[in-house]
């Protein structure tokens, strides 16, 4: 029973009751016996929605208590602002809560005065390069989701993170929380940490496919759907689950995806509401068009009136817990989710359909089957506690063959062992820079001794090649001044600091810093995009049929603005640096004022891809603009003007007015068409003109003008000028 809870501060017991928690799950009360309130570390293997939040806020609110502070560390910034909320709780007892996400290099000092912090690791990694105080004080680190230090690409941070945290804090408590893994023990073995390792669940969890006309689960059950013509496998199984008054979690593999399925199970759902629930769903439209007023606001609340949503990471956070809370109150019959959000849909619903088990990996170049352990996630969400007699989680099959594949593949196998992945060149360029350059090793021994506290070195047998590997590194290094090496010591250079603070694959600055120096003319802005396209740091768009042949011509036509050698055709990186030309061509594209759904079009992406690339360019380009000032090179202004204009998307004369906050690319251009050129021909400008070239939008027009710091900003009265098509404010 919660009253007797030993250790938490004595809010906590009347707090849970209040919040419906009497007893604890039998996990939770493994954990506790372990001692997770008392400060030992915990390794904590349970299935989803088995209440690991409790576990990680017992253990916090404990250290707290002790006069400690508390830092959680979520793997996705998308789960930071819901992790704070669910904390925020605690502040009516005294406690207080804040995030840290953001800016890698914005030195987090407010956050000395919090007793939890929630951050992504990257964000944690970045405050510990850079030093933050407050690290020394803490107390206890939860790990959420810390199965990901199997991800090739953000795993090795986690592992080298929590690394640093304990070698800097000795008796940090570690509380490790993990999905279902096959190897949980090596995970305790390299906190020495305590193990919880349970497959215990709340509710019971059926798995199954279907195939055809029918369900066929684990244990032998079949169950006719009674597919109608016509009708997808996915909308049959939403229909039957509503016949039954449930309600059901469908996972897709991408955002878009996500979307288009909400739109089409709408159409199942619409017309089973009942008038109550239309009209509750109707408020959720409200609030949804309230949050904001994009296009993926308006398709988001036009699905939900129809009891249908998606659920993704590019939802604003107001968006997700809009959703959520539609869904727990069952307003809302059918949600459609990325795998990325799996984790953070805490919406149990009766059934969950895996719709899609394939998913497109860009460094794989194609689509590959999700692990083990990403569906059982996702299964996991199955099931309301109290609800229902048991969860359902379906898997779809077109085939016979596929029927007894996805049952070999995921129903009847245990989730894969996690394996550290830090041993791979990139990860420990970045991370061996970082260890030196932030003070945790000054040698080669002290290094490999530091390196001996990864996972990687207790999960290995093969001695010697994390040896080799940071040799070969440390040479790379050395050789690209990013370290001094004088005999067995190691120094970071100023340049190593610079690229460690950066947040930049040095392998990133080395290109960069090459790139620069072989410049002998003002580069120009299609130069430095492509210098930056072709850092690793930036995922290069691929090129298609045809592609080879028209960016071989756009090289050799503007070969004199591509920094350093032209590789030859023959060459292994020609590939490479081409994908790089054509990244560069859309950026350049872009920063011409070309139109989005245009630019989208002609290189075969998604919004989101073009922003994704923008931002990355935008960010290396002020790394390169950092660089150019540390080196002494001259071509720090020609950067920043490249990087302004990729960040705006507009042409170089637009570069003033488009700094004016509300004042984007399009807007910027109309304005200039009229003549209002810079900010003081804003400030002065007639106010109806001002008015004609934003489209009649008061609201705006009397909000840039503010921004311009015009003193006299209303546009009461004021009538727009010119053939323009007037919106409302
Ligand atoms: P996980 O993080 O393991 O996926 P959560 O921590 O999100 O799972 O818990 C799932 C749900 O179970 C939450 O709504 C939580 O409030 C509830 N819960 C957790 N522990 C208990 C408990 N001991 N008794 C009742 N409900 C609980």
């Amino acid at each position: 029973n919660v009253s007797a809870l030993s250790g938490v501060p004595e809010w906590l017991p009347d707090h849970l009751q209040r919040e419906g928690i009497e007893e604890l799950y039998p996990p939770q009360a493994d954990a506790v016996d372990a001692g997770v309130t008392e400060g030992e570390s915990l390794v904590a293997s349970v299935p989803t929605a088995s209440g690991k939040t409790l576990v990680a806020e017992l253990a916090m609110c404990a250290s707290v208590a002790r006069g400690g502070k508390a830092l959680y560390i979520v793997p996705l910034r998308a789960l930071a602002g819901e992790k704070r909320a669910e904390f925020e709780a605690f502040e009516e007892y005294g406690l207080s809560v804040g995030v840290s996400t953001g800016n890698y290099e914005s030195d987090g000092e407010w956050l000395a005065t919090c007793d939890i912090i929630v951050a992504t690791s990257e964000k944690v990694d970045s405050l510990v390069r850079n030093d933050a105080p407050w690290i020394d004080d803490l107390s206890c680190v939860v790990s959420d989701e810390v199965h990901l230090v199997d991800d090739g690409h953000r795993g090795p941070t986690l592992e080298v993170t929590l690394a640093k945290l304990r070698q800097r804090n000795p008796g940090l408590q570690v509380v490790a929380l993990s999905a279902t893994i096959g190897n949980p023990e090596i995970l305790a073995e390299w906190l020495d940490a305590e193990l919880v390792d349970s497959t215990w669940r709340p509710i019971d969890l059926k798995k199954g496919v279907h195939y055809g006309q029918a369900i066929q689960l684990e244990d032998g059950e079949q169950h006719e759907l009674g597919v109608r013509d016509g009708e997808k496998p996915t909308a049959a199984i939403v229909r039957d689950t509503l016949d039954d008054g449930g309600s059901t979690l469908v996972f897709v593999n991408s955002r878009r995806n996500a979307e288009a399925a909400a739109r089409r199970l709408a159409d199942t759902v619409e017309s089973r509401l009942t008038d109550e629930e239309r009209e509750r769903l109707a408020d959720v439209a409200a609030e949804i068009r309230d949050v904001s007023d994009t296009e993926t606001s308006e398709d988001l609340a036009s699905a939900v009136e129809r009891g249908a949503a998606f659920h993704h990471a590019g939802l604003a956070s107001d968006h997700r817990e809009l959703v959520e809370d539609a869904f727990r109150e069952r307003a809302l019959k059918v949600v459609s989710a990325t795998p990325t959000l799996a984790a953070g849909v805490n919406t149990p619903s009766r059934r969950v359909v895996v719709r899609d088990w394939r998913r497109y990996d860009g460094a794989a170049g194609g689509m590959k089957p999700l692990s083990v352990l990403e569906v059982h996630q996702m299964c996991g969400r199955a099931g309301r506690p109290g609800l229902d007699p048991y969860g359902e989680a379906l898997l779809l099959a077109n085939s016979h063959d596929e029927l007894d594949e996805l049952f070999d593949r995921y129903i009847w196998t245990e989730p894969e062992p996690v394996r550290s992945k830090l041993a791979a060149e990139p990860a420990l360029r970045t991370h061996l820079l970082a260890t030196v350059a932030s003070g945790f090793a000054s040698s080669r021994s002290g290094l490999l001794e530091f390196l001996d506290r990864t996972l990687y070195a207790t999960q290995t047998d093969e001695s010697g090649r994390l040896e080799r590997v940071t040799d070969d590194v440390l040479d790379y290094l050395v050789v690209n001044d990013f370290l001094d090496r004088n005999g067995e010591d190691l120094q970071a250079t100023s340049l190593g600091h610079t690229v460690s603070r950066l947040y930049l694959d040095p392998m990133s600055a080395a290109e960069i810093v090459d790139g620069l120096r072989a410049a002998d003319d003002r580069p120009s802005a299609l130069g430095l995009f492509h210098l930056a396209s072709r850092t690793p740091d930036m995922y290069e768009l691929y090129l298609r049929s045809g592609d080879s042949e028209e960016y071989t011509m756009l090289a050799h036509e503007r070969e004199t603005e591509l920094l350093g050698s032209v590789p030859s055709e023959f060459e292994d990186r020609w590939e490479d640096w081409l994908s790089a030309l054509k990244t560069a061509r859309m950026l350049e594209d872009w920063a011409s004022e070309l139109d989005e759904g245009e630019i989208t079009d002609r290189y075969g992406i998604g919004p989101g891809d073009l922003r994704g690339k923008v931002d990355t360019a935008e960010w290396l380009l002020s790394a390169a603009e950092r660089l150019a000032g540390e080196l002494g090179l001259e071509w720090a202004p020609a950067v920043r003007e490249a990087r302004t204009r990729v960040q705006h998307g507009i042409q170089s004369e637009l570069i003033d007015l488009a700094g004016v906050r509300g004042v984007g690319r399009k807007r910027a251009r109309r304005l200039f068409e009229t003549g209002i050129e810079t900010r003081a021909d804003l400030r002065n400008a007639d106010k109806p003109v001002v008015l004609g070239a934003l489209r009649g939008r008061r609201k705006t027009a009397e909000n840039v003008l503010d921004n311009v710091g015009r003193a006299d900003s209303s546009m009461e009265g004021v009538e727009p000028e010119g053939s323009v098509t007037v919106e409302s404010s």
